[in-house]
């Protein structure tokens, strides 16, 4: 065990929760007692009761919301989309569930017929990510409620508060404390839960990092549902675009919302080389009107601080490195706080860097890339081992087909930003960026598994061929 989990307030550094590290043996062994009533009920029974979930969520908006913007340091007006975000879930489930796994009756030969049904695997662990404390867990918790699972979540070690009230709004819901459990902890809580045989899945978002362990972890499991929604190094195309503000905008966005803290955050920006200037200059005076500070500030940040000084030391060091292998800074990335993670927008052309990194910088740091042909922006596009989101900025229809058609990526968005990808569609990444278990609309695929059944009031059966004399055995 680790003890106490203390969270604090990045913008602050205020405690904000604490609590001690919890039991995994012990909160899915509760899970697993409850699991056989949840799953009893009916599909509709369990509707309702998420739909209530839904309507307490959104009785407490603001307080959640503004919980989650002191815990992660997000500015409160993304806070409030986040919790929008988990209120819808529910409705967009519900629609998945029916259509991703509906009951299905087929006509089979001699009036046999053949049913499609789910069932739920039983009880689900979830691991949730610091970045979206409420949004992402979520997106795994309610489908596999919905299905008739139990759940043991436990919240990253950084958003326990947020991981706390999401479980509490569930249980003022009606959701039976068994069938949702909260397990506090950090990585060590995370590996326990994912080893304990009671187990029957695990649903994580995360790092690429920790999706790789766990997948290892997994290994001697095949039989056990595992889900790994993973990180990503994005790249944007800016090819062709009449718009620069427009076009600026689109990168600015991608690159530095929620601080970069985003799986699907812009982290390569890739230009025709010799025709990017203007871009750059517009997306380097949207850089410099950024506002960077605390969550509540008034007027509201378009981004707070990152999520605590480990990350800020981190990335400054990536920045560095980046820096000393020959990448030239346009936008330098600062700690207007030195005391706090506060960092600035930063912008690099790593054009001339041998053997980029490709590592995942979660923070607001956008490398630029010089090429000089639409084929080499597709070759650098897919120059990664990820594969999350895509983005391509361009008036052309025709390079959009070309983009679409060749990068390799979950995501392919036209002249939109590489983030914000909507819950009323399918959410994964390819190569190292998920395990082909894709989240959002399909999280209901991976919540319970088809059993196909053949049936037949009567016991009839005729054996045609191989027997000396016609042979046909019937129910009276
Ligand atoms: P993280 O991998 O450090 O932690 C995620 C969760 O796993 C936490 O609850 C943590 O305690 C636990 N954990 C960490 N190591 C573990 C291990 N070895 N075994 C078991 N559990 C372990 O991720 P983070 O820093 O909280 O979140 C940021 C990362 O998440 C980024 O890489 C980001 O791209 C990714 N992410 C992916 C998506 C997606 O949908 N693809 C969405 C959001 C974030």
């Amino acid at each position: 065990m680790s003890g106490m989990i203390v969270s604090t307030e990045p913008a602050t550094g205020a405690e904000i929760w604490s609590g001690p590290a919890g039991d995994a043996a012990a909160e899915v062994a509760a899970a697993r007692a409850a699991w056989p009533e949840w799953a009893a009920h009916s599909v509709t029974y369990r509707m309702e009761t998420l739909r209530r979930f839904a309507n307490v969520v959104r009785a407490r908006e603001a307080e959640f919301a503004e919980l989650i913007a002191r815990e992660t340091g997000k500015p409160f007006w993304e806070a409030k989309t986040e919790v929008g975000s988990v209120i819808a879930k529910v409705e967009i489930s519900i629609e998945a569930y029916g259509e991703r796994t509906p009951t299905r009756r087929l006509e089979a030969a001699m009036g046999n017929k053949i049913a499609v049904r789910h069932k739920p695997h039983g009880v689900l662990a979830v691991l949730g990510p610091y970045n979206f404390p409420a949004h992402l867990p979520n997106g795994h918790i309610v489908p596999a409620l919905l299905a008739g699972n139990a759940v043991v979540f436990k919240p990253s070690e950084k958003t326990p508060a947020t991981g706390a009230f999401l479980v509490d709004c569930f249980r003022e819901a009606g959701v039976p404390d068994g069938a949702i459990r909260l397990l506090i902890g950090g990585p060590e809580e995370g590996k326990s839960l994912a080893s304990q045989d009671g187990i029957d899945g695990l649903l994580f978002t995360g790092s690429a990092r920790a999706g790789m362990a766990l997948h290892r972890q997994f290994a001697d499991v095949p039989h056990k549902i595992l889900a790994l929604e993973l990180g990503g190094n994005n790249p944007i195309v800016a090819w062709d675009t009449p718009d620069i503000r427009a076009a600026a905008t689109i990168v600015v966005q991608s690159a530095y919302l929620s601080a970069g803290q985003r799986c699907t955050a812009a982290r390569r920006l890739i230009v025709e080389d010799g025709k990017h200037d203007e871009l750059i200059a517009e997306i380097v005076r949207l850089i410099d009107r950024i506002i960077v500070d605390q969550p509540m500030a008034d007027p509201q940040p378009f981004m707070g601080p990152v999520i605590d000084m480990a990350a800020a030391d981190h990335l400054q060091e990536q920045f560095v490195g980046l820096m000393m292998k020959g990448g030239k800074p346009i936008r330098r990335l600062e700690r207007p706080f030195e005391e706090r993670p506060y960092l600035t927008p930063t912008l690099i052309d790593v054009t001339d860097v041998k053997d980029r990194p490709d590592e995942e910088l979660f923070g607001p740091v956008l490398q630029l890339i010089r090429v000089k042909d639409f084929d080499e922006a597709i070759d650098e596009a897919n120059n990664t081992r990820f594969g999350l989101a895509a983005s391509v900025l361009t008036k052309d229809p025709k390079l959009y087909d070309r983009f679409w058609a060749n990068v390799r990526s979950g995501v392919i968005n036209w002249n939109k930003p590489t983030n914000g990808a909507p819950s009323s569609a399918p959410f994964g990444g390819i190569g190292l960026s998920g395990n082909h278990r894709p989240s959002a609309f399909y999280a209901a695929d991976y919540s319970a598994y088809p059993v196909t059944s053949v049936e037949s009031e009567v016991t009839r059966a005729v054996i045609a061929e191989g027997l000396r004399e016609a042979f046909v055995a019937t129910e009276e």
